[in-house]
């Protein structure tokens, strides 16, 4: 097997031992949600998850490559959402990219469209800011079924210090430099945005 194989098949390994983990949690309920890796920088290249699997199910080889467009390079028919992936990546430098279809972010996402306002939480320290006096907005987008659409609104929110984005009436995506990183920013965000809904919370409201 060619070295470029063998990393393709440890990243699908890696993709689905986390999609298992997620589906399990009931944030990739039938075949939604997908996960990407970085491969290489240049060119761009993400190992996605393939479409329409189970994602409990996944096995080392329910992976595809795609380019920086979200286009396959290798045959195989990633998501349509991949291209939203490649694009996270190539804006903020992640070398993970994860997106599930957890009811919190959605509830969040209807309750604040214009985006939803976090502060003064122990867990945000998880999501890679600071518990007290630290001011994070997430940002919503529509939704919408062209990733390039998606794309250019997912970039005029981007922050460097905020690494998610919500699609209303659709999931979030979360991203770090590794799935590791990633997955432990999303859990401690679907946290937070339960915990906003539940008390709706609402620190513009409250601080005004
Ligand atoms: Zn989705």
């Amino acid at each position: 097997m060619s070295d470029a194989a063998s990393t393709l098949i440890e990243a699908g390994a890696r993709l689905a031992a986390e999609s298992a983990r997620y589906a399990s949690m009931g944030w990739m309920r039938g075949t939604s949600g997908n996960l990407s890796e970085v491969l290489s920088w240049d060119p761009l290249r993400l190992a996605v998850t393939a479409s329409g699997r189970d994602k409990g199910e996944l096995t080392e080889h329910d992976v595809v490559v795609v380019d920086v467009d979200g286009e396959a390079v290798d045959g195989g028919v990633p998501s349509a959402e991949a291209g939203l992936h490649a694009r996270v990546a190539a804006v903020s430098g992640a070398g993970a990219v994860v997106h599930v279809h957890a009811l919190a972010p959605v509830l969040a996402a209807e309750r604040w469209p214009d985006g939803v306002v976090l502060r003064d939480l122990e867990m945000l320290k998880g999501f890679g800011r600071a518990a007290h006096d630290d001011v994070v907005t997430i940002p919503v987008i529509p939704n919408g079924q062209d990733m390039a659409v998606l794309g250019e609104a997912f970039e005029r929110g981007f922050r460097a210090d905020t690494p998610a984005l919500l699609v209303a009436r659709h999931g979030v995506y979360v991203w770090g430099e590794d799935l590791l990183q990633a997955r432990h920013r999303l859990e401690c965000l679907e946290w937070l945005l339960r915990f906003a809904t539940a008390t709706s919370m609402n620190v513009v409201e409250g601080s005004s």
